[in-house]
């Protein structure tokens, strides 16, 4: 037998690669898609654990890229950690399991995400958490919900489809006496306003939408104090709600470009919601850069990076609905928001679906509304679908 030259080719191919030799850095982060990382031995893996070394273990506890983005959005949001989940739910999953218990209560403000609702009036309800609505508009309503036992209080910045603006600083004044934590779902308005500046404790995030930008990665972040974001991990790791590293990758390099695209959308969504103000076939225009607005004084306060890249129309029926949407010509009608290309949703039929009358009624959705989600076209390209569409119909 001769002597081996080296591994045997099934063990040539299944041992990793090492890494070249290299004396410089790569410019843009490396995707990191290992799931688990090499431990040199017991010490370190003690002192992994422990924390008194820092590096990765097990990627659904961490992993270099949800670091990254964490840290970002963590400075971003004037938060000292942040946390990224499977998606906007995973995160709000993890807020709602790390604060609330059995006996618990939290309050949701009006006309939130229909899932979210959900997530507390259909799921969290079977292990005994109670949850009563309040007018984010209105702090004092909140008064009139709060319990001995109200742990959390939960809003969004701005609310979907009718773009109400939650008064977060007043929010947080009601709930801090009487124990609670506010967190606020920030998804319609990063860099519009600072939730925790104004008295939230932690925001959430889908970043599937605007921090993304792209329409093509499922993300969520919690982001607060390092104690609640250290007790969200854990929990987060447990329930298998982390996110994963190219999707945390692909957010990154979404991220580069979201102040740019934050304020072309909001400029060109404010230029587009004034001209529709004055359209044949729109019965209303909901966005808070109009001073018709309910909440435009708000609005014009607290808003410093835009008015936000949604507007709503309400077109009068299910029927002015459907044929304004088949009439568009580059708007697809795709149900989410925050790409770079501008989109259009039936709140309806789609996020709204399934809820009641009353509730549509008192959130001002109809079966006319349709959600347009602003993108970086030229605002004067976007308006000539949008008038050739109300003008055919
Ligand atoms: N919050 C808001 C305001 C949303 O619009 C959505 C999704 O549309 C979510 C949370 C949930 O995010 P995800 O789809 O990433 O789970």
């Amino acid at each position: 037998m001769t002597p081996k030259a080296g591994p045997l080719p099934s063990t040539l191919c299944a041992r990793p690669a090492s890494d070249p030799p290299a004396t410089t850095a790569p410019l843009t982060p490396a995707l990191q898609l290992s799931a688990v990382y090499r431990v040199e031995g017991l010490d370190q893996i003690d002192a992994l654990y422990r924390g008194d070394e820092s590096g990765f273990i097990y990627a659904r506890d961490g992993h270099p890229n949800a670091a990254q983005l964490a840290t970002k959005v963590a400075t971003l949001e004037g938060a000292e950690a942040a946390l990224v989940c499977a998606s906007g739910m995973a995160a709000e999953s993890a807020v709602f399991l790390t604060l609330l218990g059995s006996g618990d209560h939290v309050a949701l403000s009006e006309g939130l995400y229909g899932k979210t609702v959900a997530l507390a009036a259909r799921e969290l309800s079977r292990f005994g958490i109670r949850h009563s609505i309040f007018d984010a508009t209105r702090p004092e309503s909140l008064r009139e919900v709060l319990t001995p036992s109200t742990r959390l209080v939960f809003a969004e910045t701005l609310s979907n489809p009718c773009l109400r603006l939650a008064d977060i600083g007043g929010i947080a004044e009601v709930a801090r006496p009487a124990g609670a934590l506010v967190v606020i779902d920030h998804t319609f308005a990063p860099l519009l306003c600072l939730p925790l500046a104004l008295g939230a404790d932690a925001v959430t995030h889908s970043a599937t939408k605007l921090i993304g930008g792209h329409s093509d990665l499922t993300l969520g972040l919690v982001a607060g104090s390092r104690s609640l974001v250290d007790r969200a991990s854990t929990l987060a790791s447990t329930f298998g709600l982390t996110g994963n590293p190219f999707e945390s990758w692909l957010a990154l390099r979404g991220m580069a470009t979201l102040a740019l695209r934050s304020g072309r959308a909001c400029s060109s969504a404010l230029r587009l919601a004034e001209r529709l103000a004055g359209a044949r076939r729109v019965l209303a225009v909901h966005y808070p850069g109009l001073p018709g607005h309910p909440d435009h004084r708000r609005a014009a306060d607290v808003l410093s990076g835009g008015f936000g890249t949604v507007v709503t129309i309400d077109l009068g029926g299910r029927g002015e609905a459907d044929d304004f949407i088949r009439r568009v010509r580059h708007i697809p009608f795709a149900p989410s928001l925050g790409d770079v290309a501008t989109t259009l949703s039936h709140p309806a039929t789609t996020s709204h679906r399934g809820q009641e009358a009353e509730q549509w009624a008192r959130q001002g959705i109809t079966l006319g509304l349709v959600r347009l989600s602003i993108g970086m076209e030229d605002p004067d390209d976007i308006w000539e679908d949008l008038e050739q569409a109300l003008r055919s119909a």
